[in-house]
């Protein structure tokens, strides 16, 4: 055998390997389960939020770095165009629900969610978001109310025991009711910490958290709120990696929707980047742990936005809304970890609930 056809050989062995550790190697680990999910919501996040804030960051997105993207059809039961309510209730629990209903079908009965199911397994489980934690999104997870606008109701169902850590804006909610009552001395008893500041929240050592950081909504990011979302973030991955049984734990970005009602596109791009630093603390954890399951998606778009120009040199862009409400467009899917794959194509919102399912081998 001459040298030449040695390399060819080689070469051809060498190709070989490669393609084996391509099938079996880092990404396809198609069979490979997650043991534990972070999902993130953007509200309102459509592919022009995400274009927008990816052309004016400073820093490259750590999503572009994933391999598995895809698009979820928003549309709830009774409207081509979906609320926070109705998506959220797709999400969490499986089920097209009518606009407003939160944690129900159509017909008014509880479905369970995924939060519960998991509970139910043995998972822990967690809720941040930067509206009120008894706003639309965080509450399809956690309540079963036919209103979204039911606040009070909705913070009663986190007495119920499903959510180990929650941390969010809406203390007005647990503690300055109409029926004059305290949940956060109901939430004491039952061994939550009750936080209302990020510093009480970074202090903290319980397993059971209750972050309540603002009355209501909290500030904007590019405002005081600024970096906030990412070291809650941190904190509830803190707290829930310490079950080996794993974890579910919803991230929302609940102001880019917020912004794009408002048509304020500086507030808008600061709340997707805003986030996307939120989903790289998510990211690094699930690296080094190799058992997570990160997902980044959208409940709806919000404000008809569009990109007509711009400037990647000056890192601008030209924003043109056409609504002030929510629009029927799909929105994004990123994902990356153990069942990644799985994310990629056109699924209905329903679909994240079955597949967490699923993949977390719960049973229901
Ligand atoms: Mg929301
Ligand atoms: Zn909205």
């Amino acid at each position: 055998m001459n040298r030449k056809s040695l390399l060819v050989i080689l070469s051809f062995c060498l190709l070989l390997s490669y393609t084996g550790s391509d099938l079996n190697g880092k990404e396809p680990k198609r069979n490979k389960k997650p043991v534990n999910i972070i999902f993130f919501i953007g509200d309102g996040m459509g592919p022009a939020e995400v274009s927008a804030a990816m052309a004016v960051s400073d820093n490259t997105f750590v999503i572009q770095s994933w391999p598995f993207s895809g698009f979820s059809k928003t549309s709830s039961s009774d409207n081509y165009v979906t609320d926070s309510a109705a998506a959220g209730t797709a999400m969490a629990c499986g089920v097209k629900t009518k606009n407003g209903m939160i944690g129900t079908s159509p017909d008014s009965t509880a479905v369970e969610s995924i939060m519960e199911i998991a509970k139910r397994n043995g998972l822990s489980t967690g809720l941040v978001s930067t509206s009120a934690i008894t706003h639309a999104t965080p509450a399809s997870f956690v309540a079963h109310n036919t209103g979204r606008g039911n606040y009070e109701d909705i913070a009663e169902d986190f007495l119920k025991g499903t959510i180990d850590v929650f941390i969010g804006g809406g203390s007005d909610h647990f503690n300055k009711r109409k029926d004059g009552e305290d949940l956060t001395r109901k939430l004491e008893s039952q061994g939550y910490e009750v936080v209302y500041t990020i510093t009480g929240m970074q202090g903290s050592k319980s397993p059971k958290l209750a972050g309540l950081l603002a009355p209501e909504h909290m500030d904007r990011a590019n405002d005081t709120r600024k970096g906030m979302l990412e070291q809650m973030t941190e904190k509830a991955i803190e707290v829930l990696k310490k079950n080996k049984k794993g974890f579910i734990l919803m991230v929302e970005g609940s102001q880019i929707d917020f912004a794009g009602h408002a048509k304020n596109i500086e507030w808008l791009v600061s709340e997707v980047i805003d986030m996307d630093n939120a989903v790289a603390k998510a990211y690094e954890f699930a690296k080094k742990d190799g058992n997570t399951l990160v997902v980044v998606t959208a409940d709806h778009e919000t404000g008809g936005l569009t990109l007509p120009g711009g400037n990647l040199k000056n890192r601008t862009v030209v924003a043109n809304f056409g609504s002030t409400g929510h629009t029927a467009t799909m929105v994004p899917i990123f994902s990356y970890g153990p069942g990644a794959a799985n994310f990629s194509g056109i699924h209905e919102n329903t679909f994240f609930f079955n597949e967490f399912v699923n993949l977390l081998q719960l049973n229901k």
